[in-house]
C-alpha cells in the first residue's frame, strides 16, 4: 500500500475510525488509508480474499455512519482529496476524499480576485448561481 493500513489496537486507531456523526460508534478490522487508485484495488482485494464486508470513507459525513462498519475494511480515501480544476472543459477532478473545502479552494483559485461565495453552484441556496448553474448533483459524471 502507497498509504497506511491500520488495524484495531495500532495508534490512532480510534480517531480515524471516527465518523461525523457522533452517535456512530463502530469498529471497522483494518482501516486502509488509501493513497491511490492502486491502493483502492489492493485493499478491495484484501478484503475479498479475507471475507470482510467494506465501507467506502469518503467524508464520512453521511449522518447514518455508511461510511464506516464493524469487523470490516474500512476504504479510507481521505488521503485522496486532490482537486483539479480544467477551466476550458469547465471541468473539475475531484478525489473521492474530497470535502466541499477542498473544492472551494481548487475552484476559487481559478477564479482568484474575482470569486465570490455566490458564485459556487453547490451553495446555491436561492443565489443567483443555482439559477445560473443549477443544482450541482446532475453535473457530476463518475
Ligand atoms: C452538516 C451536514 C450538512 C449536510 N448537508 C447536506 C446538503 O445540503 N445536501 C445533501 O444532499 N446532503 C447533505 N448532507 C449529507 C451528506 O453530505 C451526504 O450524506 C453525503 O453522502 C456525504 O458525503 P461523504 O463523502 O461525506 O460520504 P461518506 O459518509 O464518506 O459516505 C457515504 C456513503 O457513500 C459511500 N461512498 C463514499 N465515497 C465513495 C466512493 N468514492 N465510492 C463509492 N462509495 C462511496 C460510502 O461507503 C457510504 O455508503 C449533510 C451532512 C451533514 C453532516
Amino acid at each position: 500500500m502507497d498509504g497506511p493500513v491500520i488495524a484495531r489496537g495500532d495508534r490512532g486507531f480510534d480517531d480515524e475510525r471516527r465518523v461525523w456523526n457522533a452517535e456512530i460508534d463502530r469498529r471497522p478490522a483494518v482501516i486502509a488509508r488509501c493513497a491511490s487508485t492502486a491502493d483502492v484495488v489492493r485493499a478491495i482485494g484484501l478484503a475479498r480474499r479475507l471475507g470482510l464486508d467494506i465501507a467506502v470513507r469518503g467524508g464520512a459525513h453521511n449522518t447514518a455512519g455508511t461510511a464506516t462498519c464493524d469487523g470490516g475494511l474500512m476504504i479510507d480515501l481521505s488521503l485522496m482529496s486532490q482537486v483539479t480544476v480544467d477551466p476550458d472543459a469547465r471541468r473539475a477532478r475531484v478525489g473521492g476524499g474530497a470535502l466541499l473545502a477542498d473544492v472551494d479552494a481548487a475552484t476559487l483559485a481559478q477564479r482568484a480576485g474575482r470569486a465570490r461565495r455566490a458564485d459556487q453552484p453547490h451553495r446555491g441556496r436561492g443565489t443567483d448561481a443555482r439559477r445560473r448553474h443549477g443544482l450541482a448533483e446532475p453535473q457530476v459524471s463518475a
